[in-house]
């Protein structure tokens, strides 16, 4: 059992993307939570690490560099955690503009399908949402809630964001492999995040970990958010089918959602090697 992950988090949001709280807050959040190692995994970019690295210091915890990317595989989206990466190496500075300019153009086009279905003036609205960080969906969400357009968030994309909603777009966002490839080459280890949320078949969910591990994946998150046992058990099981290291992180984005909050969580099965044991940073 490995003794340390009750105090791990190495997946969470903070406002240079979808986040609620700045970086600085999020690092006092988890410390006052027990969380002794954090990994900051903003959505497509590093903009953040700085400033929660500074506030680690007096707060008694140690951070690790990360970023969450938005990546493609076999048609659909997937989500690559970067841990303990160099945020000024080149491919990551290169990534962080081509996936911005992407991130841009899908606002645009969100913005358009939205204003035909006669909710004007969004694209604004996110952006001054955002507050000049990445713009992410949850921004157009949230701005839908506040216009009470939408009843809440899930019911935003559910109507007009996800993937059967009127405002949904297709991102030509990179392929896995050059993601990998990115992170590896900023030094870090690359981790598939929720590997639940694909909704993948079981066959397509061994063709993608195969090549995931082929393209030098490090892990797969095992314990995420709100993932009870059974798939925390499913999770680990696919680990160790394919050498994957294991990965805790809450996917903290906001104290509203109890199911995401910092803190302890479930600890890794001792079969699954941790992949923190790979990491430099160590627990403050
Ligand atoms: P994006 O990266 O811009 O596509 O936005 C994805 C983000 O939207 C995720 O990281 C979640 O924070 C949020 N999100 C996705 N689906 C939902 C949902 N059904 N309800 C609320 N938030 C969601
Ligand atoms: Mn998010
Ligand atoms: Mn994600
Ligand atoms: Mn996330």
């Amino acid at each position: 059992m490995s003794e340390a992950a009750g105090c791990i988090d190495l997946h969470t949001h903070s406002t240079v993307s979808d986040g609620m709280l700045s970086p600085q807050a999020l690092v006092r959040r988890a410390a006052t939570r027990g969380v002794r190692l954090l990994a900051l995994t903003d959505h497509d970019t590093t903009a953040g690490v700085g400033a929660a690295r500074r506030e680690a210091e007096s707060a008694g915890i140690a951070v690790v560099a990360g970023v969450e990317l938005s990546l493609s595989w076999s048609q659909g989206w997937l989500h690559v955690l970067g841990l303990e990466i160099d945020p000024a190496a080149g491919t990551v500075r290169a990534a962080e503009g081509r996936l911005a300019c992407l991130r841009e153009e899908r606002a645009v086009r969100i913005a358009g399908k939205l204003a035909k279905a006669g909710i004007e003036g969004t694209l604004e609205g996110a952006r001054q949402l955002a507050g000049g960080g990445q713009i992410t969906r949850t921004h157009f969400a949230r701005l839908l809630c506040e216009r009470g357009v939408s009843a809440s968030q899930g019911e935003a994309f559910k109507r007009y964001l996800g993937r059967r909603g009127k405002a949904h777009v297709t991102t030509p966002w990179p392929a896995m492999e050059e993601g990998i490839a990115w992170i590896r080459a900023a030094g870090g280890l690359a981790v598939l995040a929720h590997p639940l949320a694909y909704r993948l078949t079981a066959s397509r969910m061994r063709r993608l970990l195969t090549e995931f591990a082929a393209a030098g994946g490090e892990g797969i998150e095992v314990a995420c958010g709100g993932y009870s046992r059974p798939m925390q058990q499913t999770c680990a099981g696919w680990a160790l089918r394919h050498g994957l290291c294991g990965s805790v992180g809450s996917d903290f984005h906001s104290p509203d959602t109890p199911w995401n909050e910092l803190g302890p969580r479930a600890v890794l099965p001792p079969s699954v090697e941790p992949v923190w044991a790979r990491m430099a940073a160590r627990p403050a």
